[in-house]
């Protein structure tokens, strides 16, 4: 099996980039179905989707827009913990379908933050695009509507997704071993 070494830590390739293509082309095929006929906006989630979200696009053949977004995350000065926020969301999006491009959802939080942000812009639907879903990690209820894998609840690199910044240029997606 394929192993690489990132820093102090070794993953084995789990998704093979062949894999993860053809599940790329049938969400998009999804998409394509269900957005007849409308112009959707894309906002993709920096910097994980990046690829993703390329290779998302070039499979989409419907008029759309694609724009980048990034989450600050801080302390909160209250026991809330991490508050993350949307930033760059340069375009109206007001009575507009928006579809957010995520790298994974693991607990969600993530995703209940970009969801809550969105809605005080009142497009006219969000929904949901991502690479990835830990489904035995999701502590929120969310409303998935497009998701190309479901892993276990191991950490992952790869394919845009990083371990302390490393790894987002690899084709294949790694699992770290034990
Ligand atoms: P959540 O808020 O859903 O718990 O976490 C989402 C964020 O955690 C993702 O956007 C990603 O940055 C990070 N994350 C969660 N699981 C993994 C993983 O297995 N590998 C990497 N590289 N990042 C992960
Ligand atoms: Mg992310």
């Amino acid at each position: 099996m394929e192993t690489i070494t990132i820093k102090d830590k070794n993953f084995a390739v789990s998704i093979p980039e062949k894999e993860i293509l053809r599940q790329v082309a049938r969400v998009a095929a999804e998409i394509n179905r269900d957005y007849e006929g409308e112009t959707p906006v894309f906002l993709a989630v920096l910097n994980g989707a990046f690829l993703f979200a390329a290779d998302l696009l070039r499979e989409i053949k419907l008029p759309c827009e694609i724009h980048f977004v990034k989450l600050t995350s801080y302390q909160g000065l209250h026991s809330t913990g991490t508050i993350k926020e949307v930033i760059g969301l340069a375009t109206d999006i007001t009575n507009r379908p928006v579809i957010i491009i995520e790298d994974i959802v693991d607990s969600g939080m993530t995703m209940a933050h970009i969801l809550n942000t969105l809605r005080t812009h009142n497009p006219k639907s969000i929904d949901i695009c991502t690479l990835l879903l830990k489904p035995g990690a999701l502590k929120v209820q969310l409303d998935i509507r497009y998701c190309a894998l479901e892993i276990p609840n191991d950490f992952i690199v790869g394919y845009g997704l990083d371990y302390d910044g490393l790894g987002r240029n690899t084709r294949d997606i790694y699992t770290l071993c034990n």
